[in-house]
């Protein structure tokens, strides 16, 4: 049983998820989470699909709360959102997925997507760690001091088990707030957030270290 059950990042057949957006509500509501986000992958929708993804999240009829957002890539010097794309939306994620060969190159990337007011939160930040390295702690240290200046929130990786607790540790200490995510393609997986709770709550975090503790 969680105690603050939110998954925010989920994937459905609008991109490469296996399942519909139904599918992920009734998987959210047996599991007994209060809000599940919707975060389909922004290089699979046309102007069409998006306008009617959202209104088929809008649409729900659930006793838990269903956002609208999306998972957008992060790129040199921002992301591949667009002003458009964003006022659709109740949120916006964004991630590396490009290759990157140093850690450093990550730390750069990662600090143009806090630079870009469209995004709200950063997607499974340091899930290639295992393959780059780590960054240094200073470089740790400026990216929070920047997400802390901007106001973004970062990800709780449930699947790729990032970040480690010492930057999640950070995040709290200076008021950088955190999401939990399963990055669930398919329904049964929805809600699979165990682990970003018990880092969570291992690192001293409270319900108002929560992006969306409004619902929770
Ligand atoms: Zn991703
Ligand atoms: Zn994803």
């Amino acid at each position: 049983m969680l105690r603050y059950p939110h998954d925010t990042h989920t994937h459905t057949t609008y991109s490469d998820g296996r399942g519909n957006i139904l599918e992920n509500v009734e998987t959210a509501e047996k599991k007994n989470l209060k809000l599940l986000g919707i975060s389909d992958h922004i290089h699979f929708f046309t102007e069409k699909t998006l306008r009617r993804y959202v209104r088929e999240v809008k649409n729900i009829v659930s006793d838990i709360v269903v956002l609208a957002g999306i998972e957008a890539n992060v790129i040199p010097g921002g992301s591949d959102l667009t002003d458009e794309i964003r006022k659709r939306l109740d949120y916006t994620i964004a991630s590396v997925h490009t290759f990157v060969s140093t850690s450093n190159e990550y730390v750069e990337l990662v600090k143009g997507a806090l630079l870009d007011e469209n995004v709200d939160i950063i997607g499974h930040f340091g899930a290639n760690f295992n393959h780059v390295g780590n960054p240094t702690w200073d470089e740790i240290e400026e990216l929070i001091g920047l997400a802390e200046e901007m106001g973004k929130a970062f990800e709780i990786s449930g699947w790729y088990r990032t970040p480690p607790i010492e930057f999640i540790k950070e995040c709290i200490r200076r008021g950088v707030r955190l999401t939990f995510g399963s990055d669930a393609h398919m329904p049964a997986r929805v809600g699979d957030v165990s682990w970003s709770e018990r880092v969570f709550l291992k690192a001293g975090g409270k319900k108002e270290d929560l992006f969306f503790s409004q619902f929770l």
